[in-house]
């Protein structure tokens, strides 16, 4: 019998613009993870499975092991540091940017800025890296509200095409890091599956350089 290989997935987003180089690479889930409330999705391949979970969690699933490979944005890996992943392939998609934003007419500049977010370390290593000192208030969501009600001065946000920040008078101000999707592995799934391992990667990874040429 072959080995299992199970591949950590979210919902939305990444997992529509994944689906294509899944099946670049031979992969097809035979459930609709939209649809069906089923958190273990069978493949066309018998040997490969998807786990369908919140995209925080996928590198936390990968690095202990409850998934051989997983697909995660470079702004929660950012968050998750560790040295139990191999990061082989920038998949290219769910692109945008990390960055920081004010309000458009921001009334006084002050001292120590306070920034709400829900990306903590990036956050951290940002205004660290600047010799700044500022207050992080961690948010769960909806940070564009917590400079208009006075909650911060700033927010660290991913920002694609600036229409939310827009919505809600924020511009803008700081690039911090260009974010991606990257395929992960856990590095002991590396070593004990690694033929069936590389063999995925290098379907993904042609699959992602065929999407670029387009
Ligand atoms: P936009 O209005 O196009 O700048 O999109 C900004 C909002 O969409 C952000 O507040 C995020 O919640 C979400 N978003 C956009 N792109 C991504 C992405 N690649 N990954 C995760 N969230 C995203």
């Amino acid at each position: 019998m072959s080995e299992m290989l199970t591949l950590a997935l979210s919902k939305g987003r990444i997992f529509k613009e994944t689906l294509p180089l899944l099946k670049a690479a031979g992969i097809e889930p035979i459930d609709d993870p939209e649809t069906s409330r089923k958190l273990i999705l069978d493949t066309n391949q018998p040997d490969v499975r998807l786990i369908i979970v919140r995209a925080s969690d996928v590198p936390t699933y990968v690095e202990y092991g409850g998934a051989d490979i997983g697909v995660a944005g470079k702004d929660v890996l950012l968050e998750h540091p560790t040295a139990e992943l191999y990061e082989p392939v920038d998949l290219n998609i769910a692109c945008c940017k990390l960055m920081t934003a004010g309000k458009v007419e921001e009334s006084d500049i002050k001292v120590r800025l306070k920034v709400a977010t829900k990306f903590v370390e990036s956050t951290r290593r940002f205004y660290a890296e600047q010799g700044q000192q500022v207050d992080i208030i961690k948010l769960y969501g909806s940070m564009e509200l917590a400079p208009l009600v006075g909650l911060a001065d700033r927010i660290v946000d991913v920002v694609d095409t600036g229409n939310t920040l827009r919505a809600n008078g924020l511009v803008p101000m700081e690039h911090i890091a260009d974010i991606s999707s990257r395929l992960v592995v856990n590095k002991a799934s590396m070593k004990m599956k690694h033929v069936r391992i590389q063999a995925f990667i290098d379907g993904v990874r042609a699959a992602v350089a065929e999407q670029r040429d387009d």
